[in-house]
C-alpha cells in the first residue's frame, strides 16, 4: 500500500478522457499525459530556470547523492559486452541485466545514481521530426536492488524523491501526475507510475516484483528492482521552453550546422509541430505524413510549402541527433559493417551523410563529428580519448559509401 502520496498531499483520480487511475495535488479532468492533456511548455518553461542537459545531469546526480545514493559513471552503448540477447543498451536497467538483477553480482552500488546514454533505433525515422524523437537519448536513473535481507527502499520512497527531485528543480509540483500503470518487459513484470507534466511523460517509476511465467500468471521473485527512468533530455526541454527537444540539449552543435548550412530555424513552425506531434502516436511513415498535413493546415501552408520550410530544420536536428549517437557507438566498440550492431552504427552513419547531402553540405563527415566531439567531450572525457578512434572510422566508413554510390551509379 503507497501512503506516500496522502503525505504529500496527492489524491487518487481518474481521468475523464483515457480512464487511467492518477494522483494528483489538485483536482483535474485529465491525467496530464498527451493526448488527453497538451504539450503546455513551449515559449512558457515548466521550472523557474533553464537547464541544459549537463545542467540537469549534475543537478539530478546531487539531488539524489544528499539523499543517499551512489553515483555509478555510465556503462558502455554497446550491451553486447555483458549480455548476448540484445545489442546496444536501450535503458538503464540493461546495464544491471541479468547479471545483477538476478543476484549473481554484487551491484556497484546500492542504491545507485546513473545517467545512461540509451540508443533505440526502432523509430529513427521520427528523429529530428517531431521535436521529441532521439536515437540516443539519458536515462537518470535511481535504482534499487533489493534483497530479502537487504531491503533498502521501494514504492514510497521512490514516489517522495521523484517528487522532491521536480520540486527541487522549481516545477510546481501541482502540475505533476502520477498515473498508475502495470510495466512488463524481459520475463518480468510489476507496477509503474508514469509520471507526466504538462502534456509530457517526464518518468516512469517501475517496481519490478515478478516473473511472467510461460501461461501468463505471475511468480514473487526474491530480488525485488526499483528501476526508475528520467529523461533528462525532456526535463531539459521542458525547462527552456525551447520549440524542440534538440535545441534544448545540443544547441551548440545547431547552431554550427546553421552557421554552416545556412538553414535558420522558424521557432513558430518548430514549435507547432512538435506541439502537435505530441498528441500523436507516430509509428510508421504513414502517422508521420498524418503529423505533416495537420501541421501545415494549422499553420495555414500547403504540404508542399511546409516540407520545403521545415524539411532543412530537420535535417539539422538530425544530423545533430545522429552524430551524437555514433559518437557513443563508436567509442564504445562498434565498428561499422553489414552485420549486428555494425549494421546499426552504419545505418545511422549513412543516414547522417544522406541528410548532409540533402542540405548540399561540403563539408565531410568528420568536419561534422569534429563539431559534435568538440561539444560531447566536454562532459565525456571517455569520447575525447576515443577520437582520432572515431575519426578515422568515420573517414574510412564515408569513403567506402562515396565509392558504394558511385558504383550504383555507374551501373
Ligand atoms: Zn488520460
Amino acid at each position: 500500500m503507497v501512503e506516500i502520496f496522502d503525505e504529500l498531499g496527492y489524491k487518487k483520480q481518474t481521468c475523464k478522457t483515457c480512464g487511467q487511475e492518477f494522483y494528483s495535488q489538485v483536482d483535474r479532468d485529465t491525467c496530464g499525459d498527451a493526448p488527453c492533456d497538451e504539450y503546455e511548455f513551449i515559449a512558457n518553461p515548466a521550472t523557474d530556470k533553464p537547464y541544459n542537459l549537463y545542467e540537469i545531469q549534475k543537478v539530478f546526480r546531487e539531488f539524489l547523492e544528499s539523499e543517499g545514493h551512489t553515483h555509478v559513471h555510465r556503462y558502455p552503448v554497446l550491451a553486447k559486452r555483458w549480455r548476448d540477447d540484445v545489442f546496444l543498451v536501450g535503458a538503464s536497467i540493461f546495464c544491471f541485466q541479468p547479471w545483477i538483477t538476478s543476484g549473481l553480482v554484487k551491484p556497484p552500488a546500492n542504491p545507485i545514481e546513473m545517467a545512461q546514454p540509451s540508443i533505440r533505433l526502432n523509430d529513427v525515422d521520427n528523429v529530428g521530426r517531431t521535436g521529441r524523437h532521439m536515437t540516443c537519448f539519458t536515462m537518470g536513473t535511481h535504482t534499487v536492488i533489493n534483497k530479502e535481507d537487504d531491503f533498502i527502499y521501494w514504492e514510497d520512497r521512490t514516489i517522495e524523491l521523484c517528487h522532491k527531485f521536480f520540486e527541487h528543480i522549481g516545477i510546481n509540483t501541482e502540475e505533476i501526475t502520477f498515473i498508475k500503470s502495470w510495466w512488463s518487459g524481459g520475463g518480468n513484470e510489476g507496477p509503474c507510475y508514469e509520471v507526466c507534466c504538462r502534456g509530457v511523460e517526464l518518468a516512469t517509476l517501475v517496481f519490478i516484483q515478478y516473473e511472467t511465467l510461460e501461461n501468463g500468471d505471475k511468480k514473487e521473485i526474491p530480488i525485488k528492482v526499483v528501476d526508475t527512468g528520467y529523461g533528462l533530455e525532456r526535463i531539459a526541454w521542458i525547462s527552456q521552453g525551447t520549440p524542440t527537444a534538440y535545441d534544448a540539449c545540443f544547441a551548440p552543435v545547431v547552431d554550427k550546422l546553421k552557421e554552416l548550412t545556412g538553414v535558420e530555424i522558424n521557432e513558430d513552425i518548430q514549435g507547432r509541430n512538435a506541439q502537435i506531434a505530441g498528441m500523436m502516436d507516430i509509428e510508421d511513415i504513414g502517422d508521420l505524413k498524418e503529423l505533416r498535413q495537420q501541421v501545415a493546415d494549422s499553420l495555414n501552408l500547403s504540404l508542399e510549402d511546409y516540407l520545403k520550410a521545415a524539411e532543412p530544420m530537420e535535417a539539422i536536428y538530425i544530423i545533430a541527433d545522429h552524430t551524437r549517437c555514433l559518437a557513443f557507438m563508436i567509442a564504445d566498440g562498434i565498428i561499422p559493417s553489414n552485420v549486428k550492431e555494425g549494421y546499426l552504427a552504419r545505418l545511422v552513419l549513412r543516414r547522417t551523410i544522406r541528410f548532409m547531402k540533402d542540405l548540399n553540405m561540403k563539408e565531410s563527415l568528420a568536419d561534422v563529428m569534429a563539431i559534435q566531439l568538440d561539444f560531447l567531450s566536454k562532459f565525456y572525457p571517455e569520447i575525447r580519448d576515443s577520437e582520432e578512434h572515431i575519426m578515422n572510422i568515420i573517414t574510412l566508413e564515408e569513403e567506402r559509401y562515396a565509392a558504394t554510390v558511385k558504383k550504383g551509379k555507374s551501373i
